[in-house]
């Protein structure tokens, strides 16, 4: 049984889900008609911000499917979806997250500290 990107864990917020099961439908059709080199996924995650999609074998068309979602990350809430003023912060980590989403995130407190005693330097 081929394993499917559906399998893996998508290791992001929700957000982002639509775009990488666009990717994953594209993935399945074209492994259903190469099984002999089928594209493989072997990670997705989020990463400094955006989205990444760890990839063998992709065909170019399906590349470009790929570079598309993760270009969209970088202007898509990675909780909600929402793509109305978008960022890319640093809240204890970066995110990319739309102004209601980022109320609800709370800088790490370690991180503060940290910063604070680099500025007292
Ligand atoms: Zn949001």
């Amino acid at each position: 049984m081929m394993k499917s990107i559906k399998d893996i864990p998508w290791e992001c917020g929700k957000g982002w889900w639509p775009m990488i099961e666009k990717v994953a439908s594209a993935i399945d059709s074209f492994n259903a008609a190469h099984l002999d080199s089928p594209a493989e996924v072997s990670q997705i995650k989020q990463k400094f911000g955006g989205l990444r999609i760890y990839h063998h074998n992709a065909p170019e068309d399906i590349r470009q499917l790929i570079d598309k979602a993760i270009e969209a990350s970088w202007h898509t809430c990675e909780k909600c979806g929402s793509t109305t003023g978008v960022t890319t912060n640093l809240e204890g980590y970066r995110l990319t997250l739309c102004p209601d989403c980022r109320k609800e995130i709370k800088p790490r407190k370690t991180i503060r500290k940290r910063i604070e005693l680099h500025i007292k330097k």
